[in-house]
């Protein structure tokens, strides 16, 4: 885990130049930043660069305007957004590379921060061309990665700078592979998995890769359709993907080999229409009528879980169990959430969840701040749940 190195190793940066690969990729409305969320996991990095006296040069993609200019996705759209944040000003420079960079940079005083503009707008980032990591790295003296949510991206700002210049992982990448180190690289057991959301064909490689890892996967959601079918459940007009049954045996042989315990909900909530409050029924998953759809685990089902959890010192959760936008569909996912916060309070498990629906669903539950992380980063949060090596921390190691 210690393989990489962090600001506690970055020496003196007094009047350095310090490029951070940051997410500034914010949701905007009406030309105004409409969360600040990824700017706020962006501060403490920020913040100590600048008080040390680097003049912190922020490098970030805004969009997708695929290696062109677009004034729409220019990353001065965000300074104010930033500048509140940061309670400070902040200058905006008009290029990442070349002489406008430079002509930018040159003029900032030691504990000043800078946008730089999109890295996007440069055809190379995308292409982790050469040229332009060596020209990003031209700009500055010293490269701190604190964007974990594009860290599976091997981009010249993510990937290609940090075999040119010396490479450190900033305070919110810190913290995000301590978290996940701990749930998956060297956990304390027994580990459980919570995989929902609504299709296999989405977590395909996740649930492959967590049945090799954890003691309990319990599979709710949209997909526990499909695993309940390939044991030969009728699971009437509910969303199921009856082409990968054959995938779902495939996991179940795996997890028995492994010595997983696969958790299916044996009670569930189902209704004719997926609406808010239709009429529902809970009923044994054997009860499910033809013309019925199964929306949430049903509360028998959630205890027993919650007793699993309770029998754990970790949990890993991507995917909600059931259909939480819509009441009373928020149940289960409710309740396992809560039993998973409460056993996270009284410290005997370390719970990290992650995944846009999960973050969601966590913060309607009003748990988001009680587990011990909760990632923001979304696809760089599912490729390392699938197991998959991230070029953005793999090139941060020594
Ligand atoms: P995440 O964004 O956290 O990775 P997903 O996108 O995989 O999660 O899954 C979330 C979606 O799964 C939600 O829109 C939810 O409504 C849907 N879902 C959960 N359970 C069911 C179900 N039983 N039937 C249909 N959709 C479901
Ligand atoms: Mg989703």
């Amino acid at each position: 885990m210690a393989d990489f190195k962090t600001l506690d190793d970055i020496g003196d940066v007094t009047g350095k130049k310090v490029l951070v690969r940051v997410d500034l990729n914010v949701p905007m409305s009406d030309g105004a930043v409409a969360d600040d969320t990824r700017i706020r996991a962006a501060m403490p990095t920020i913040r100590e660069l600048s008080d040390k006296g680097a003049i912190v040069l922020l490098l970030a993609h805004f969009g997708r305007p695929k290696g062109a200019k677009n004034p729409t996705q220019s990353l001065s759209l965000v300074i104010d957004g930033v500048a509140d944040v940061l309670g400070h000003s902040v200058m905006f420079i008009p290029d990442c590379i070349g002489e406008g960079a430079k002509a930018g940079v040159a003029v900032l005083a030691p504990g000043d921060v800078a946008v730089l503009e999109n890295t996007r707008f440069h055809a190379g980032e995308e292409k982790n061309d050469p040229a332009f990591a060596d020209a990003l790295a031209e700009i500055g003296d010293i490269y701190v990665n604190d964007a974990f949510s594009a860290a599976h991206r091997a981009h010249g700002s993510t990937e290609g700078i940090a075999h040119r210049l010396p490479a450190y992982a900033g305070r919110a990448m810190e913290a995000e592979l301590k978290a996940l180190d701990a749930v998956l690289g060297n956990p304390a057991h027994p580990v459980a998995a919570v995989v929902g959301g609504a299709k296999v064909s989405s977590k395909i490689d996740v649930l492959r890769n967590l049945v090799g890892k954890v003691d309990h996967l319990i599979i709710g959601g949209g997909m526990a359709n499909t695993f309940l079918a390939a044991r030969g459940v009728d699971v009437g007009k509910s969303l199921c993907e009856h082409d990968l049954v054959d995938t779902a045996n495939a996991i179940f042989d795996a997890a028995d080999a492994a010595g997983c315990t696969i958790h299916l909900p044996y009670d569930v909530v189902v209704a004719k229409e997926f609406a808010a409050n239709p009429p529902t029924r809970t009923v044994n998953i054997h009860e499910v009528a033809a013309d019925e759809m199964i929306l949430d685990v049903g509360p028998a089902a959630v205890e027993a879980l919650g007793d699993v959890l309770k029998s754990c010192r970790t949990l890993v959760w991507n995917g909600p169990l059931g259909a939480f936008e819509i009441a009373p569909f928020d149940a289960a996912t409710v309740a396992l959430a809560r039993t998973a916060a409460a056993l996270t309070r009284e410290g005997s498990l370390i719970s990290v969840a992650g995944g846009g629906d999960t973050v969601a669903a966590l913060n309607h539950a009003g748990v988001a701040d009680e587990f011990t992380f909760v990632s923001t980063a979304g696809g760089a949060f599912l490729e390392w749940m699938e197991g998959k090596p991230l070029p953005g921390v793999d090139a941060l190691r020594s």
